[in-house]
């Protein structure tokens, strides 16, 4: 996959840049010896088992196995390729890298990508034109005004407007000779049925660009200033914009997050641009859907505690409802803020202020102590109604996973109910002996952790071969991968070539090939791996900590060695009982196994340690 990009690019790019500092852009690291740690941005946990080493210049992850280098990080977490992962990289650091050399489908794809964004940064910047300029955009300017946003707001969101009519948009790329069915791709335009021609997609409406975190625009939302409907519209789903991964202001809202370690969800567009008017920086909205489990990974690594803010109407309940679920799933600290009937974020603020509003955050109600009280309001205190509370309260306090916690949920709904804890506790423990049994099958328990570990990259039982051997051998290819020096010796003895598993055998002989004659590292060893469990595996052996020096490293060798050779006589034996049986089919196969054997014995030279 490398080489579509020179390797002294690819040298160059990695020499600029710290693999601490870039995914620290998106995830919270701590210091933990030499290691840094952090939540993973690849799967829900709690506690931290994301870690990044800035001496090897890779991560791992301990709860879901992935891991890689700088590059495969990138690629991962933005869904990009190889060269746009080297691209980004190489553009922070203003380093070019010549197109020649990718092949045409690669290049094809990129620069669709880039043909996207560039589409729908031209686009961003007509409409900003029509709003700021043009007569047109007047009644839209004045709209916002009386809104009461703010011109600096206007200009740091990039907000625009689509004027009314079916071809702006259609005409402005005719001009530019842009490809009309590319703006089609980019979701500004749309097909005509009778297949003959297009029309624009937003026409007479306000205009929020979406921004991804590189500052690259992704697709728009579109608000009419009237009754009409639909009231907003959103560019589709398209090659460069994923809803369920993208929220709203987080360009302008990430550094924010991280200095408060809080992050605000809202739901509107104008509910966003009023919290950061009114000096609430540190906030994002959702797209018109509901937060998703990627969203929750992605605002993790900004902010460690996360405010929901929707609508107190039913909508806004019934979604922050939705939300429960993956806030618990996620582990983070979640808290929602239930504004007065009648207010969403965006009116309460003009009405109240800041001061007002940050006084209600303080009193925001944890997940739990929400669903407690929705639950409670809509059943009532009857006695059905606290059974129907109970029964709607044990699926969530039962996935509770701190148990100190959990028994002081248990206790609080039991004194709001005025029953006995037992009661409740009762029903809670029917749900949990319930998922436990679910839960050995889908989350990783401590010896998961270790298993998956070593298992990292294939199934141990699948290809019939002994954990045992294939331990040696995985200890060995670590080994290589820690300790170069050794290298040497495995060559000379020609070790890899008795391995039994294929795949560490072939991991092994890159190894050798490029640690042997340069000082490359494990780092480079990974872009030479296309096979994404392959990487992740010799992710997972760089980091073993092991304490390598000559004789412990000598000792695995010695030890494969006398495994090797009781097999070889086990193998003799083999031959002796065939003879014997008269079985030559059997022995013909045997003597071509011993015939293999030695050839490759005859290869091993003498180590030049041991004379
Ligand atoms: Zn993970």
């Amino acid at each position: 996959m490398a080489n579509y990009i020179p390797e002294d690019k690819i040298a160059e790019i990695k020499h600029s840049t710290d693999i601490v500092d870039v995914i620290s852009e998106f995830v919270l690291l701590k210091k933990a010896g030499k290691n840094f740690l952090g939540l993973c941005p690849f799967h829900s946990e709690n506690a931290p088992s994301f870690t990044v080493s800035p001496e090897k210049q890779i991560f791992y992850c301990f709860g879901c196995t992935v891991g890689g280098n700088v590059f495969s990080f990138l690629m991962k977490y933005q869904n990009i390729s190889f060269p746009e992962a080297a691209g980004v990289l190489a553009r922070q650091h203003g380093i070019e890298i010549p197109v020649q050399g990718m092949s045409p489908d690669q290049k094809k794809r990129i620069s669709e990508r880039e043909r996207l964004f560039d589409i729908n940064r031209q686009a961003m910047d007509f409409f900003r034109q029509v709003l700021n300029g043009v007569k047109s955009g007047n009644h839209a300017m004045t709209y916002l005004k009386d809104r009461g946003i703010r011109k600096d707001i206007i200009d740091h969101f990039y907000l625009g407007y689509a004027p009314d009519g079916w071809d702006n948009i259609v005409h402005f790329f005719t001009r530019k000779q842009v490809p009309l069915p590319l703006v089609e791709k980019a979701g500004l335009i749309v097909g005509r049925k009778n297949k003959d021609g297009f029309y624009d997609r937003f026409r007479g409406r306000i205009i929020f660009p979406i921004l991804d975190l590189n500052m690259r625009v992704m697709g728009f939302g579109g608000r009419v200033m009237d009754d009409s409907m639909p009231k907003y519209l959103n560019s589709p789903e398209t090659p460069v914009y994923n809803k369920s991964r993208s929220l709203y202001g987080i360009h302008r809202a990430k550094h924010h997050c991280r200095e408060n370690d809080t992050v605000y969800v809202a739901e509107g567009y104008f509910d966003l641009l009023s919290l950061h008017q009114h000096g609430i920086q540190n906030a994002v909205a959702t797209l018109g859907t509901a937060l998703t489990t990627s969203h929750i990974q992605i605002l993790k690594g900004y902010a460690s505690r996360i405010i929901l803010v929707y609508d107190s109407d039913d909508a806004g309940i019934r979604a922050a409802i939705r939300s429960v679920g993956i806030f618990l799933e996620a582990g983070v600290d979640a808290r929602i803020l239930v504004l007065p009937k009648g207010y969403d974020p965006d009116s309460y603020l003009f009405e109240y202020g800041y001061e007002s509003f940050m006084d209600a955050t303080g009193n925001a109600q944890s997940v739990m102590g929400f669903l407690m009280d929705s639950a409670m309001r809509k059943h009532g205190l009857s006695i059905e109604g606290k059974i129907r509370v109970i029964s709607e309260m044990k699926e969530p306090l039962a996935s509770i996973s701190d148990r100190l916690e959990r028994s002081l949920y248990i206790k609080d709904l039991a004194e709001r109910l005025g029953i006995d804890e037992t009661a409740v506790l009762e029903k809670v423990k029917e749900i949990s002996a319930k998922n436990m049994g679910r839960a050995k099958h889908t989350t990783w328990s401590k010896q998961g952790k270790v298993a998956g570990y070593y298992n990292a990259g294939h199934n141990i039982r699948e290809n019939g071969l002994s954990d045992k051997s294939i331990r040696l051998e995985q200890q060995i290819i670590a080994m290589m991968l820690q300790y170069p020096k050794i290298l040497i010796e495995i060559d000379r003895r020609n070790i890899l070539a008795f391995f039994e598993d294929d795949v560490l055998r072939s991991i092994g002989q890159l190894i050798l090939d490029h640690m042997a004659r340069s000082d490359e590292n494990v780092s480079e060893i990974i872009d030479l791996i296309t096979d994404e469990k392959q990487k992740n595996m010799v992710t997972a052996l760089a980091f073993k900590e092991d304490q390598w020096d000559d004789e412990s490293c000598l000792g695995i060798i010695d030890r494969f060695e006398s495994i090797r050779d009781k097999n070889e006589k086990a193998l003799l034996e083999k031959i002796k009982m065939a003879e014997k049986n008269n079985d030559f089919e059997l022995l013909a196969k045997l003597l071509s196994e011993k015939q293999k054997m030695a050839v490759l014995k005859e290869k091993k030279k003498m180590s030049p340690w041991r004379h």
